[in-house]
């Protein structure tokens, strides 16, 4: 009989050669941060000193204020654009855009051009630079774009700086593109996303005029945390359900898991710093502003995390950090795992959106010393919690997809219900406006002593952190916790800023409808903050978000506790939803209902995969592991009986694996039935199939399986276990 021998990969992989350590200072490779940063970016500093002053007065016009861009600034950039590139080594180029399926996509075309003298030369002008025309036929368009008319074209996004993708043999020219349809519809997500950004900037300015600080520019800022796991890349293709789902359909936890919490903020395991640098210097080049690195609570989950920047900016930047983690793992023979639950039983991933808005100087949500009498701060502090009580329904949506659904409610990350904490100081000052119309103080934030005097004094928040809510004030910022860890930012970040510019556009009516009757901006603004506070009170919640009475209370609330990507979605295209993406011209009604169709269709193909791995993994790996296992018991038991021994035990076990294969085989059986059947013809009758008949069909199998793993003898147990995979540095 042959046998499988898994322990190998153990060993493999535990003494995998990380590169051999310097030997010292002077052999180390050094990196100058100051050098190395942007260094692979066109960016404004490379057009100061490549462009004639005018187009890149009239382009940094465009840049910094949002202005349209003169047609002629093309021409010269694409020359400037085509020389560095040229000169760092490139041969080709590309329009690098996001199209729904919330990766990257990019068609190269070569710089040259042949000449009749059978020589040649290269050629890249304004016409290249601005538009491009992929074939676009197999990108997710959601009924926007019929079959028969393929035509999608990439339009050059000047806000964002054009990068170098280096390899060992070669680089090519990336140029940040918008991607839409021949009708205009945008098949992608950064075109609603710089709209978003638009409405949320025009809103925003007209407050502050009000409260007489006329801005020339409000920008969203963006700063997202990344969670990930990282394996051996030995175990992920033993199993073929990282390989084709991202998450492991099988596995009992591990005899130790995170319970001793010993790994969060541990020292990083040597290879994987290794992989760290090389991603953060890679990622440098590229101008991303990585910041943090540490371990994360899981065994083998880490975390990384940039400074904050332009929404626009963050968003390209999120996605090269995603795919620079998974290509450099495979360098070090890891594989990076982004999916929010790759392992069951263990803490998933997830992605911490920091968002905030501000001008060039301020920070809009920044409180200052004493935010009772900051009322330009409760001003903005009050349109984000009124945006968040109106539109919960669109926030939830916004993270819904399959991955998170074994997240969202599993007390590892915020439940699927909406709230927003804001910590002590704010919630006293929003009960003082509710209460007394007004509020006189705030409760003091003081320093915080250590006890030790060699320790200096911390300056103490002014409210602890909650790690348990989906939307929490975090000083100057909210963070927005319940993304998933593979999700593009792109979609949460379009919801946030045109929810917060529909606020802003109400208060601020109201603000002018009174200032005209005659009142005085004070007392308008006080009236309106009352108003306000008072509506939106209900989403505050401080408390523990993982309790069993917050999901009561909530319910007591009015708030919606929408559980799962199914019951989620539909909120996209809910009337009020629509109308609010129309009237700030973020997403047309069919762009809309193309979204909700997309996003639905994904959730139904990633299920409807899963069941289908599942299958294959229980009958053709797991299946026959039990029955080796059983005719070997059998075989003992024939032998022992030869010699006259009783087998009692070999009996019992033999019975039990005779009764669990028994039971996976009724659980394949049914699952195998349901994998047949598609639900129907319209994608949303399938996905519901998959919520309702192929999840519980897959748990189902999964317990047997999951049983079989503690009684099957090691060397026979077909794929590496939870065991091998996480602890293993
Ligand atoms: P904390 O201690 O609250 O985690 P950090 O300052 O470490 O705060 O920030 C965590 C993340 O929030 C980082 O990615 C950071 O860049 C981002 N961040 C900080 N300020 C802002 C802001 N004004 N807008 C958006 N993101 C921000
Ligand atoms: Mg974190």
């Amino acid at each position: 009989m042959t046998r499988v021998a898994p322990r190998f990969d153990i060993l493999a992989a535990a003494t995998y050669a990380t590169p051999p350590n310097n030997g010292g200072p002077e052999n180390r490779k050094r990196v100058v941060l100051e050098a190395v940063f942007g260094d692979n970016v066109f960016g404004l500093h490379q057009m100061k000193s490549r462009l004639p002053k005018p187009q890149y007065d009239a382009l940094l016009n465009t840049v910094r204020n949002g202005s349209e861009l003169d047609p002629s600034v093309a021409d010269a950039v694409a020359v400037a654009m085509k020389e560095w590139a040229l000169e760092k080594g490139a041969t080709h180029y590309t329009h690098w855009f996001q199209p729904l399926t919330g990766l990257t996509a990019e068609k190269h075309d070569s710089f040259l051009n042949p000449t009749r003298d059978g020589r040649a030369i290269t050629e890249f002008g304004g016409k290249e630079l601005v538009q491009g025309e992929p074939d676009a036929s197999s990108f997710p368009s959601g009924g926007l774009r019929a079959t028969f008319e393929a035509r999608g074209y990439t339009a050059w996004d000047p806000t964002s700086p054009a990068f170098l993708m280096e390899g060992a043999s070669g680089a090519y020219l990336c140029i940040p593109t918008a991607f839409a349809s021949w009708a205009g519809d945008a098949l992608d997500k950064k075109t609603p996303l710089l709209r978003s950004v638009h409405a949320l900037d025009q809103q925003a300015r007209r407050a502050l005029a009000l409260f007489g600080k006329p801005a020339k520019a409000v920008r969203a800022t963006l700063g997202p945390e990344q969670e990930f796991f990282l394996i051996d890349q030995e175990f992920f293709y033993r199993r073929p359900d990282l390989v084709t789902c991202g998450r492991t359909l099988f596995g009992t936890k591990p005899p130790k898991g995170q319970e001793m919490e010993d790994h969060y903020f541990g020292s990083i395991p040597e290879r994987v710093l290794e992989y760290m640098n090389e991603v953060e210097l890679d990622l440098y080049k590229l101008g991303v502003p990585l910041k943090t690195r540490h371990n994360e609570v899981a065994p083998g989950q880490y975390e990384m995390a940039p400074i904050y920047e332009d929404a626009n900016q963050a968003a390209d930047h999120q996605q090269l950090t995603m795919s620079t983690l998974r290509r450099v793992a495979r360098k070090y023979g890891l594989a990076c795992l982004l999916h929010e639950k790759p392992f069951q039983g263990v803490n998933g991933s997830g992605k911490h959106l920091n968002w905030s808005f501000g001008t060039d100087d301020q920070n809009l949500l920044e409180p200052g010393e004493t935010p009772h009498d900051n009322v330009q701060f409760l001003f903005f502090c009050a349109a984000v919690l009124r945006a968040v009580a109106r539109h919960q329904d669109l926030l939830r949506a916004a993270v819904a997809h399959a991955g998170n659904d074994h997240r969202l409610g599993a007390n590892e990350a915020p439940p699927a219900i909406i709230s927003a904490f804001v910590g002590d100081q704010l919630q006293d000052i929003f009960e003082q406006i509710a209460e007394a119309g007004e509020a006189k103080s705030s409760k003091v934030n003081g320093l915080m002593g250590l006890g030790v005097s060699v320790l200096p004094r911390l300056p103490k928040h002014a409210g602890d952190r909650n790690r348990t809510s989906p939307f929490a004030f975090t000083g100057n910022k909210f963070e927005f916790r319940a993304l998933g860890s593979s999700q593009s930012i792109s979609f949460p970040a379009t919801v946030l800023n045109t929810i917060v510019a529909e606020s802003l556009d109400v208060m601020c009516g109201r603000l002018e409808a009174a200032l005209e009757k005659g009142d005085s901006f004070e007392d308008a603004l006080r009236a309106l903050l009352v108003d306000e506070v008072r509506e939106f009170r209900p989403i505050v919640f401080n408390g523990d978000n993982y309790s069993v009475e917050w999901v009561e209370e909530a319910q007591r609330r009015g708030l919606l506790n929408l559980r799962n990507t199914m019951e989620a979605l539909p909120g996209i295209v809910a009337e009020d939803n629509a109308t609010l993406f129309e009237k700030y011209g973020v997403l047309t009604h069919r762009e809309l209902e193309s979204r909700l169709e997309i996003y639905v269709d994904h959730y139904f193909k990633t299920v409807n995969i899963e069941g289908e791995t599942a299958q294959y993994m229980a009958q053709t790996m797991v299946l026959p592991a039990a029955m080796r296992y059983l005719s070997d018991l059998l075989s003992t038991a024939e032998s022992a009986d030869k010699v006259g021994l009783q087998s009692e035990g070999v009996l019992a076990t033999a019975r039990q694996v005779n009764e669990l294969i028994d039971h996976l085989t009724a659980k394949l059986g049914v699952l195998a039935e349901q994998n047949q059947e598609l639900g129907g013809d319209d994608v949303f009758s399938k996905a519901h199939h998959m919520r309702d008949n192929i999840v519980p069909a897959m748990t189902a199998v999964r317990d047997v399986v999951d049983r079989l793993e503690r009684i099957i003898p090691d060397d026979l147990w077909p794929f590496p276990t939870y065991r091998d995979m996480l602890f293993v540095k």
